[in-house]
């Protein structure tokens, strides 16, 4: 079937593309790894999306996945992996070995956890190692495990694991944490956190599942032996931007310029929204503001076809 757009991810930009296009009366099809994105993976309450002043991240991910399926439109639980041009159409394939094409297309596919990059990462990812501590934490209780990371996510993230873990670790690369202070307080009234600053990942080790992190002092140049059983790794997020090299335009952190008004690429017919483009602010509410705008934007650009 053709469609009049294809919407690639299910997090809030996505989503808020997909519950316009049905109430536009498009044609359209949502397609995504999973529902929520980021915000399913959020350790502590959500208190800055209007309307709820505290919910959980999994609670705001099921209203607005309610609130899509009520919708006219199609769902594929799929992995893009390329999106072309042909004709005047977008043909999409996925790791399905499905094949879709659309008038439009929104990419909202927003970001992935940057890996640390150091031995020992990805042979002990789901043997201690991860990137999610909602969904990971619980196997932690009453262990001891490090935080790597000093920002607001590495924070939240001790927070959340200080209900199970027994220590904490929270390893910041810079002389002093970045999260702000009010997520300083919490972690430090927990009684649980340790934060190690000037601190250079170097090796994450173990046998079958983690043992040890080594880290290099960057003020003594020492390095020294943390014996943890969990690395929850929160350094940051890179944009899922792999799969539609060529048809767009990237900055230098490899996120995709668009129009502001209309969140259009250098491609016409072919919108990016959310995390995954240059806007500066990434958060819920700017996600699901340019998935709005992204959707109204290929709903004017098929009236004009
Ligand atoms: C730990 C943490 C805490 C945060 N806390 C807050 C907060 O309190 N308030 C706030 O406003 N913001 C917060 N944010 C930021 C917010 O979550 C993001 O700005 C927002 O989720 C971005 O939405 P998005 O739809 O652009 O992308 P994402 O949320 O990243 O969603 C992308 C979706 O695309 C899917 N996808 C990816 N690649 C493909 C592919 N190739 N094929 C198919 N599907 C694909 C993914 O499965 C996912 O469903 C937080 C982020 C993190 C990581």
């Amino acid at each position: 079937m053709d469609y009049d757009l294809i919407i690639i991810g299910g997090g809030p930009a996505g989503m808020t593309a997909g519950i316009y296009a049905g109430r536009l009366g498009l044609k359209a099809l949502l397609i995504t790894k999973s529902f929520g994105g980021q915000i399913a993976k959020k350790a502590v309450s959500i208190e800055n999306y209007p309307g709820f002043e505290s919910i959980l991240g999994i609670e705001l991910v099921q209203k607005m996945e309610k609130h899509l399926r009520i919708q006219k439109i199609d769902i594929e639980l799929d992995h893009v992996l390329d999106v072309k041009k042909k004709d005047s159409n977008f043909l999409i394939s996925t790791k399905g070995k499905k094949e879709f094409q659309a008038k439009t297309v929104i990419l909202a596919s927003g970001a992935d956890p940057r890996p640390l990059e150091v031995p020992g990462e990805k042979e002990f990812i789901g043997k201690g190692v991860s990137y999610c501590s909602v969904c990971d934490g619980p196997m932690f209780r009453n262990k001891v495990v490090a935080v790597i990371g000093g920002g607001n996510a590495g924070f939240e993230t001790a927070i959340f694991l200080a209900k199970v873990a027994k220590k904490i670790y929270i390893l910041e690369h810079g002389s002093s944490p970045k999260a702000f202070a009010a997520n300083q307080e919490i972690v430090k009234k927990t009684g649980k956190a340790e934060i190690i600053t000037n601190a250079d990942l170097k090796e994450i080790k173990g046998d079958k599942f983690v043992e040890s992190i080594v880290y290099k002092d960057r003020k003594t140049k020492k390095e020294k032996t943390l014996n943890v059983k969990g690395v929850f790794v929160e350094v940051g997020y890179e944009p899922a931007t792999s799969y539609v090299k060529g048809l767009v335009n990237f900055n230098k952190r490899d996120e995709i310029k668009v129009d502001y008004e209309t969140c259009q690429t250098k491609t016409p017919g072919l919108f990016a929204a959310g995390d995954l483009n240059v806007g500066v602010v990434k958060q819920i509410v700017t996600a699901a503001g340019e998935g709005s705008k992204a959707a109204i934007a290929a709903y004017n650009y098929i009236q004009k076809l």
